[in-house]
């Protein structure tokens, strides 16, 4: 059973509809965040931030989304899937909202996570390599994520 709240597997299901599918039918990995950006019109850029330890931003009344420029590929998409998911979850919440490393994750933080874990590493895609995947930074390359974000998310769905 998935344990993820239903208004996000909601969203998420929604969000598929623009994702590009695979001869099975699946979502194709690594997924490619694009199509959403350009159909929701959401502007995306990479940045350097001032603050240290900030990996992105949302600015919401611009509908723009700031990536840490220096951050490896992996978290990059990671956190442009976690601002997606302050796009599409949270339309009360703050006008900027950063991803920050260091600090306590409140509710919208965790939210935004699992948003982002949900849209780049879909369980039905997971359980398809799951048996042919060597190992799991091999599962994480394919999915273009890092080893710890699909460790968590093999923790998360029980796969180990
Ligand atoms: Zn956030």
């Amino acid at each position: 059973m998935n344990k993820t709240p239903s208004h996000i597997q909601n969203k998420i299901a929604e969000i598929y509809e623009y994702i590009a599918k695979d001869d099975n039918g699946l979502p194709q990995v690594p997924v490619n965040l694009t199509p959403i950006l350009e159909k929701f019109d959401i502007k995306a850029y990479n940045t350097s931030f001032k603050k240290p330890d900030i990996a992105g931003a949302f600015d919401r009344p611009n509908k723009t989304i700031f990536v840490n420029a220096t951050d490896p590929q992996t978290r990059k998409i990671f956190t442009l899937a976690h601002e997606l998911g302050h796009y599409f979850l949270h339309n009360n919440a703050a006008d900027v909202l950063y991803r920050e490393s260091k600090t306590a994750k409140n509710t919208l933080e965790s939210e935004a996570d699992l948003f982002a874990a949900e849209l780049l590493m879909p369980e039905s895609v997971i359980r398809f390599y799951w048996p042919i995947a060597e190992s799991i930074q091999q599962l994480a390359d394919i999915f273009s994520v890092s080893y710890s974000a699909m460790l968590n998310r093999l923790r998360y769905l029980d796969f180990i």
